[in-house]
């Protein structure tokens, strides 16, 4: 990559290791012209599919709003923030792992019901209560979408 201070082509890396437990690679590199050091951080780019909301509308997904959304169901309740982390890791692996572009919010739902019950029964009841007073599934999907709106 390009010296950041003087723009030259030719850097070199000085020194290169494993950093957030092995997710990164940290490298220190020195510019062969200017001399100059600087550090890059290396992570794999994994490409979420796009959630397709209820009204069509198509927007990245979002974890921050996914643990928002658990830690809401999960308030007050014996769960850990490394179990949270976890579930959170399992339903962007399921949701990658379907292959797809782009998918329903509905499945991003369904994800999230399924590791709220291994999670927790009373925070999978305060879901699944929600999700039964609705007529069908959309209204619940809707009823989300606004608590995700009242986050932003
Ligand atoms: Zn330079």
């Amino acid at each position: 990559m390009h010296c950041p201070f003087c723009n030259a082509q030719d850097t070199k890396v000085i020194d290169s290791r494993l950093v957030a437990e092995g997710e990164q690679v940290r490298r220190r590199r020195e510019c062969i012209s200017c001399g100059e050091r600087y550090t890059t951080y290396e992570t794999a780019e994994l490409v979420m599919p796009r959630i397709i909301k209820q009204n069509g509308n198509r927007e990245p997904f979002n974890e921050d709003k996914l643990r928002a959304g658990l830690l809401r169901a999960l308030e007050k309740r014996p769960v850990s923030v490394e179990a949270i982390e976890t579930a959170i890791t399992r339903i962007k692996q399921s949701l990658r792992a379907t292959g797809e572009r782009e998918l329903p919010s509905r499945h991003l739902g369904e994800c999230v019901m399924s590791e709220l019950k291994d999670l927790d029964q009373v925070a999978y009841v305060r879901f699944a209560s929600v999700y039964r007073s609705f007529q069908d599934i959309s209204e619940f999907i809707n009823e989300i979408g606004r608590l995700e709106k009242a986050d932003d």
